[in-house]
This record gives structure tokens, sequence and C-alpha cells, in this order.
């Protein structure tokens, strides 16, 4: 990820273009380039050496008009408020591009997960959702999992709300176990999600699933589900990476076969030499740079922000980008690919399988009800389908690229309930 690069400044220059686009009221303009509350924690951790030790955490709650803010908590060392911030923004416009009855919302928490054990993620967990208890809840802002969170950490958040407002609500955390209320296919939904619009992408450029070639970048929740489903769709994986590095082979790769290797030797990257190609052949080591820029149909960018970038988006040769990852294209890259007639699905509509299924894990809470992960994910085709077909409808009347095609269908409808409440 470039560090140099503000993902607030991007999220507000793609607002800016739907502005200039089709404009809303300019006060109600405004007020959206805003985050409505910024709440900053100082989180005491008690360390398994017996040191205590404090992380920063926060929780932006964006826009609250549409109503209770939805979003994830990432754990990461490079989170920072501007980033959350940016999550924030995009949480509001992908719950509008998805027509959620939600606000937009984002957490995120500076710590590396990666070097604290079970019990210290534990207690850090337990510590975040203590010291928010007072501005989240089933009607006012409801959490989920982001980039390493898990339904674990969801459990622990969700027992340690409860404990401190003295009630059982279990639809203030989504992302839970489904022992602790869950929903059927919430863990693999952005990813199944996903699957729904790389489909409809393929429709868009006439390729069928056999003749379709797809490159991953990220290997973790969203990047492995949408890998294996693909696979199971007859699209062929020809390349997959994590934050150590990649491999590539044109014959393709069998990605549940990935992920096993993953779970042992730690990386993907390692992981050509071990049985994992579709039909033999031979495989290269790629770095994630090179990922970025193969010659293949579809590419799925599923880890971090800023990974195309003016220095590289020249370089892009897939037909379409589908965006898994929260703003992963800055805005100038985006400028390029639209010239390159590289068709970008954007984030808020490419990865709202989650936070979609996260609502129905909401509504199962609130009415007492459990669907099946056939059912679940019924709705969530019939929904995403729907948002693709009309964001991809405006793009096309509007000659614009997709990003600001969703966002203006998502801005003018949180612009009219700003309006309606009169803020
Ligand atoms: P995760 O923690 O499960 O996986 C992240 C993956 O990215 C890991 O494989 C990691 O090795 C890899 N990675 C980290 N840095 C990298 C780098 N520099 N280059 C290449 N790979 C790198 O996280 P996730 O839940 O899969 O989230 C991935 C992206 O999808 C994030 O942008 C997240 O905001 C977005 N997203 C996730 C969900 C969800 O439900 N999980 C929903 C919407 C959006």
């Amino acid at each position: 990820m470039d560090a140099s690069i503000n993902p607030f400044e991007n999220a507000l220059k793609q607002l800016e273009n739907a502005q200039k686009t089709e404009p809303i009221d300019e006060d109600i303009y405004q007020l959206l380039r805003h985050p409505q509350r910024i709440i900053e924690l100082s989180i005491p951790v008690k360390m398994d050496s017996g040191e205590l030790k404090f992380f920063t955490g926060y929780r932006v709650q964006y826009n609250d008009a549409p109503g209770p803010t939805k979003g994830g908590i990432r754990y990461h060392p490079h989170v920072t408020l501007d980033e959350v911030m940016a999550l924030a923004a995009w949480m509001t416009w992908k719950c509008s591009v998805a027509g959620l009855p939600y606000g937009g919302a984002k957490g995120g928490v500076i710590c590396n997960p990666k070097e604290m054990s079970e019990g210290e993620i534990e207690r850090l967990s337990r510590g975040y959702a203590r010291a928010l208890a007072n501005c989240i809840g089933p009607e006012v802002d409801i959490p989920a999992p982001d980039v390493y969170t898990n339904p674990q950490i969801m459990a622990w958040m969700s027992d340690e709300y409860n404990k401190a407002v003295g009630k059982e609500l279990p639809a203030t955390f989504t992302g839970k176990p489904i022992e602790n209320g869950g929903s059927e296919g919430r863990g693999i939904s952005t990813g199944v999600g996903g699957t729904f619009i790389v489909r409809e992408v393929a429709k868009k450029l006439g390729l069928k699933a056999e003749e379709t070639s797809v490159a991953v970048q990220g290997y973790g929740n969203a990047g492995s589900i949408v890998a294996q489903k693909l696979d199971e769709m007859g699209y062929k994986i020809v390349a997959v990476s994590d934050s150590k590095g990649g491999i590539y082979s044109e014959h393709g790769f069998d990605p549940h076969k990935i992920l096993s290797c993953k779970s042992e030797v730690g990386t993907v990257g390692e992981c050509g030499h071990i049985g994992v190609l579709a039909e033999g052949g031979d495989f290269q080591k790629i770095t994630n740079e090179e990922l970025l820029e193969l010659d293949v149909d579809i590419l799925i960018p599923a880890a971090l922000e800023n990974q195309i970038t003016v220095e590289n988006a020249d370089k892009i040769k897939a037909k379409a980008v589908v965006e898994l990852a929260n703003g992963p294209t800055t805005p100038a890259a985006d400028e390029i690919l639209f010239e390159k007639g590289i068709i970008v699905v954007p984030d808020i509509l490419a990865n709202a399988g989650g936070v979609s299924v996260s609502y129905y894990e909401w509504y199962q809470n609130m009415n007492d009800a459990h669907w099946t992960e056939e059912e679940v994910f019924e709705k969530l085709d019939t929904l995403l389908t729907k948002a693709f077909a009309d964001v991809s409808e405006k793009s096309d009347n509007n000659k614009t690229d997709m990003r600001t095609a969703a966002f203006i269908l998502a801005v003018h409808k949180v612009a009219e309930k700003v309006k309606e409440r009169g803020y």
C-alpha cells in the first residue's frame, strides 16, 4: 500500500466526482464531506508479560440519516484516523447502493494481532467494546468484522457489550459465530457476493466462465472465498497472492488446495509446488505488484487500499477490476483505467455482500428468525444483481465510470434522507 496517499482524500475526491456529474444541494454536499461523529479510544490491555499497554482505537459514525450506522472493525498496525474516516464514508455509500436501511461507520485499532496472544486479543477486544458501549447498539451503530478481526472477536465484543448494558442485545454486532446468533453464510458472504458481481461483469463483457481468467490479490476472508467459489463455477484462477507474495500459472490453480497449503506453510507464495496446479504445467512466483499487471480477464484486489495508483494504472491489462477490498484504486488511477476502457466495479458495490448478509443477520436477530444458507444467498443474489444492473445502467446512460455512477445513486439517496430529517 502506498502510505503517502490519504484514503480519506480519495473518498472526498470520489464524492466530488459524483457532485460534478450530477450535483446535490451544495449545503448537503458539504455536510456529506464531514463525518458526523469521531470517537477516539485509549484501550488499556494487560499483556501476557504483565506490562500494561495502551492501544489507540477509533470509531467513526459517518452519517446516520438513512438509519443506524454500520461498519466493521479493523485491527492493523497501519490503522489511521484518515483510513477509518474513509472506510466509514464508503460504508455510507455502500449501504445506500445496496438499498440497506443503514448509515455508515467504521472502527479500527492500531495493533498487530499477528504478534499478540489469543488472550491479549480477547482483552483488547473486550476493552474496545466496553469503551464504546454507550455509543453503539442495534438501533444506533452496529459493528462487524473487517481485516484481522473475526467471528470469535465479535463474540467477545458482543458478550462484553451485553454485560456493560445489562441486556442481551445480539443485534448490536454482526459477523458473530452461528451459535452466538450469527447468520448462516455471513462468514463467506463478501466472497460469495463477489462471485455474483464477477458473473454479472463477465456477462457484460460477453465472457463465459470457462474462458475467463482471474487473478486475486489477498488470500484472506474475501480473497480465498471468491477464488474457491469462482473455481467451483468454472472460472480459471491463474494467480493469487498474500502479504508475502504470490504465484501465477496460465494453467490455473486449485484454490481449495492453495488454502490448505497456506495454512500449512503460512503464505500462498510458497504453494506452487504442493500439487495445487489445476492441470499440471508450470508456475512462477510473482510479487503483488506483478499480479496486478497480469494479462487476465478479471483482476480482484482483495487486500488493502491504494494498490492501483498512477504508478501502475497504465500497466493494468485486465478487462475488468472487481474491488473486493475497500479503496484499492486511487481516483487518479480510476481516470487512467476508464480511458483504457477497463471496467472497474467499485468496492461500494463489489464487496457489498458482506454488509448485506450482516443486515440479514441483524434482521434475523431483531425478529428471532433463522434463515438457511440457501435462503440467505438467494436473497443476496437478487439484491446484488439488481444493484449491479442499476449502477451499470447509470454508468452507460451517463457515459461515466461505474464508481461515479454508484456514487451518484448512493449520494442522492443519502442526501434525500438528510433533507427529510432536516439536518
Ligand atoms: P483478511 O484479514 O481476512 O485478509 C487480508 C488478506 O490480505 C490476507 O491474505 C493478507 O495476507 C493480505 N494482505 C495484506 N497486506 C497485503 C498486501 N500488501 N498485498 C497483498 N496482500 C496483502 O481480510 P478480509 O476480510 O479478506 O479483507 C480484505 C479486504 O476486503 C479489505 O479491504 C476489507 O476492508 C475488504 N472487505 C472485507 C469484508 C469482509 O466481510 N471480510 C467485507 C467488505 C470488504
